[in-house]
């Protein structure tokens, strides 16, 4: 039996998923039609060099359609597949769903949570668009239904934040990430390893950076190139650069990056999956992520590893 209660190495998101809503719970992506400041002029005006929502956003989901009308379709859509679920979370995914004006936050988060068998909000977005005012928003939804905030980090070093065009600092997130857990909004982080000019050093090093902040849970995703993004005629430049891994390889890097985590934090995903049509580079051999996913464990299970064994800090607030 491992910290947070099971026999799984990692300390896996879905099961506290479950344990909060009794039952699996379905994630409906939703494009609430926001932009984000790095792609209006405010910070920049080409995006993160790697960025193309289309590669992520399902096709049922388009800010044309209501918000409604896009947690609806989500619904018949899981509801015919998955029939072991009535739970739902909808998931402001698309760009960075605090970037507006309150009322219209409000308006749209109230719109996602009036739709039957939607039970509470996930808001992705970045770390400069959380303003006090936007973390008192979501505390005030967060005292009738669970809400989940999650921010784009994608690296804590700033050189490579400056190389993908982030237009942010990690020193901004790190407030974001203090000011959240101010409003008890412990937030969710994405990260992204392999992207370039990191070393594995550097990577691991944002575990042991990461396990010092209030972070609740973690995403992590190795670098895919996607087509036509500024990455990928960078790439082609300078590929010696980037890290796009063989699975062997990566699964040895998360195993190492878990082992420097904190086991507190909750994981809820350890590799992504963009659509094949989507990627200038191959690789995996089309395997899903539940594949994927085992192999990480299996190989846990060899090497009697577990998320946290050489990680100095046990819970935040020793940190
Ligand atoms: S990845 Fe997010 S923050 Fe970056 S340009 Fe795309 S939408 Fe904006």
């Amino acid at each position: 039996m491992f910290p947070w209660g099971d026999h799984r190495r990692i300390n896996a998101h879905s099961l506290r998923l479950k344990e909060t809503f009794g039952m699996r719970v379905q994630k409906l992506s939703v494009d609430a039609g926001f932009t984000c400041p790095n792609r209006d002029g405010k910070r920049g005006a080409g995006g993160c060099t790697f960025c193309n929502n289309d590669a992520f956003n399902p096709s049922y989901c388009q800010p044309e359609k209501s918000i409604r009308q896009q947690l609806a379709e989500g619904i018949a859509f899981h509801r015919s597949r998955y029939r072991r679920t009535s739970v739902y979370l909808a998931y402001f995914q698309a760009y960075s769903n605090t970037y507006g004006p309150l009322d219209v936050l409000q308006q749209r988060y109230n719109e996602a949570l009036s739709v039957e068998g939607v039970k509470g909000l996930v808001i992705g977005t970045r770390p400069d668009c959380v303003e006090n005012k936007v973390l008192e928003l979501l505390a005030e939804f967060a005292r009738r239904t669970p809400v989940f905030l999650e921010l784009g980090l994608e690296s804590c070093h700033d050189r490579t934040l400056l190389r993908i065009k982030r237009g942010h600092s990690f020193a901004e997130a790190e407030d974001a990430i203090r000011r959240a857990q101010g409003y008890a909004l412990e937030p969710a982080v994405h990260l992204v390893l392999g992207l370039p000019g990191e070393s594995k050093e550097d990577m691991l090093a944002s575990a042991e950076i990461l396990s010092g902040l209030p972070v609740r849970s973690l995403k992590l995703h190795q670098l895919q190139i996607i087509k036509g993004t500024a990455m990928e005629n960078e790439w082609k430049l300078v590929p010696q650069d980037f890290n796009i891994f063989e699975l062997e390889d990566y699964v040895d890097l998360v195993i190492r990056f878990l082992e420097r985590l904190r086991p507190d934090i909750a994981i809820e995903r350890l590799a992504a999956e963009a659509p094949p049509r989507y990627l200038a580079e191959r690789r995996w051999g089309g395997l899903r992520y539940d594949q994927v996913l085992k192999r990480i464990e299996d190989e846990m299970e060899k090497r009697e590893t577990w998320q946290g064994r050489v990680c100095l800090r046990q819970t935040v607030a020793s940190g």
